[in-house]
């Protein structure tokens, strides 16, 4: 099940708690309300009887009565009986049947045809007359349907003001988080383009989002000054290594030149020549990459026979190849054109192809292929050398990364795929490797064509 977003899971806490906050309150207040009604009309019921005393009187041993007994007052019908039972003046109710005995002064609830009454007697002395029952009756169930209709009210209101309030608190939750989706954006922005110069950006509020916001601003300038200190102190380095290493080399070159060298001396300058070369490469790849990081590093581009160069440089690792009797077969298209830089592209394919004789086997093979597939120029270079396991392969583009730390005498610094990998993305193209430990690498570049 996909994960519940933040603003989610709190527009539903907030909207059940406020339900239930609600819910309670008015369950409460209705209970309350309920009984503060019922218990009034009990009172007005006795109050009414005991007042209507008033309007009883006698004449000649005739009762004589009000008219205000009659009346509707409150709901409260007022009737006089005879201590027999007879009914002699007033009103009872439409749908009480029933005669209940007299009690005296007792307020009683009955129950008839499923409504509830309030019944309450009272015996009065009629002077000339004799005594008679005073007998108030109300409807219970009238006096609580005022009420049951504000229930009911409460009930269609209720759900409507939950969806309002979630509605309500989702649009608040989603203004308030706005500034976390920001973060989160500007994070991903810069994880996919590697540009730590992006901000979040969100300006001067007072709440802790844009605090949190603004520190981050800052922490995101200190991690921008130091990596570019980092890479600025990379290109210095290898720029200032550069002058000495070619001072080397040509003194090397200059010394193997003299005749009298016994064949220790030259050994061992022949050594130290193969060494400061491969620290001359090590520098012009750092210096490469160091200068692409500070977006420094430009293609100058032509449009170039690429299957000629792909050819070039095959025959020039023949040389190599042939040292440990690997043979490179070339299944490359004819006549494939595309804006290159020549350098570049030559560096690219040529560590492609060092590294499938370095990590080939001996007497392997070696394909290098080119073709136009779909929209693409499809480039690749397959060995069928050692092979690289499942968890090393997605580290073989990190800088200094080498599977084989062993080898650190044949000029591997693990510079070579990291290069690779920007001059094929330099050129608009990507690039992958597949590989089983054991059985070969194939590495293929795709440029599209424009
Ligand atoms: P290196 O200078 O060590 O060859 P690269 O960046 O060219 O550095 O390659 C990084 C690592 O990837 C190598 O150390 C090696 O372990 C692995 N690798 C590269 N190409 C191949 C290949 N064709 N076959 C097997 N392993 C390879």
């Amino acid at each position: 099940m996909k994960r519940m977003s933040l603003k989610l899971k709190l527009t539903l806490i907030y909207t059940f708690f406020m339900m239930l906050v609600t819910c309670v309150a008015l369950g409460i207040l209705f209970s309350l309300s309920n009984k503060e009604v019922l218990s009034s009309k009990r009172m007005q019921l006795q109050k009414h009887v005991q007042e209507s005393m008033e309007d009883i009187g006698s004449d000649a041993g005739k009762l004589k009565v009000d008219s205000d007994f009659y009346n509707l007052e409150d709901n409260i019908y007022l009737s006089l009986y005879g201590t027999n039972g007879d009914f002699l003046y007033g009103r009872v109710p439409y749908g009480f049947d029933k005669q209940p005995d007299f009690q005296d002064g007792r307020l009683r609830t009955i129950t008839e045809n499923s409504s509830e009454w309030f019944v309450f007697d009272l015996e009065y002395y009629a002077e000339d007359y004799g005594p008679v029952y005073i007998r108030g009756i109300t409807s219970v169930t009238r006096a609580e349907e005022g009420f049951l209709i504000t229930l009911r009210f409460a009930m269609i209101i209720l759900p409507l003001l939950v969806i309002l309030t979630a509605i309500i608190g989702y649009r608040f939750t989603r203004r308030t988080l706005k500034p976390v989706r920001l973060i989160t954006e500007t994070v991903r922005k810069i994880q996919a383009d590697e540009d730590l110069s992006r901000r979040v950006d969100l300006g001067d509020g007072k709440d802790e989002i844009y605090h949190l916001a603004n520190t981050f601003d800052q922490l995101l300038e200190q991690l921008e000054k130091a990596f570019g200190r980092e890479k600025q102190f990379t290109s210095d380095v290898s720029h200032e290594l550069r002058t000495p290493i070619t001072v080397i080399l040509t003194q090397c070159d200059a010394l193997l030149t003299d005749p009298t060298l016994t064949s220790s001396q030259r050994a061992q300058l022949e050594l130290i020549e193969r060494k400061a070369q491969n620290m001359a490469q090590m520098i012009s790849q750092l210096l490469l990459l160091s200068r692409a990081d500070q977006g420094r590093q430009k293609l100058t581009l032509e449009c170039l026979n690429i299957s000629e160069l792909m050819e070039m440089t095959a025959e020039e690792q023949q040389l190599l190849a042939h040292e440990k009797q690997i043979t490179i077969h070339q299944e490359i298209e004819p006549d494939i054109w595309y804006n290159v830089d020549e350098t570049f592209f030559i560096r690219m394919l040529t560590n492609l192809f060092s590294n499938a004789v370095s990590y080939g086997k001996q007497g392997g093979n070696i394909y290098a292929r080119l073709s136009v597939q779909n929209n693409f120029i499809t480039g690749s270079i397959e060995d069928d050398g050692i092979g690289i396991s499942k968890d090393v392969l997605p580290h073989i583009w990190e800088r200094f990364y080498r599977a084989d730390t062993s080898r650190t005498d044949s000029g591997h610094s693990g510079l070579g795929l990291s290069m690779t990998k920007w001059i094929v993305e330099a050129h608009g193209g990507t690039i992958t490797a597949e590989s089983e430990l054991g059985k070969g690498s194939t590495f293929t570049f795709l440029l599209p064509l424009k």
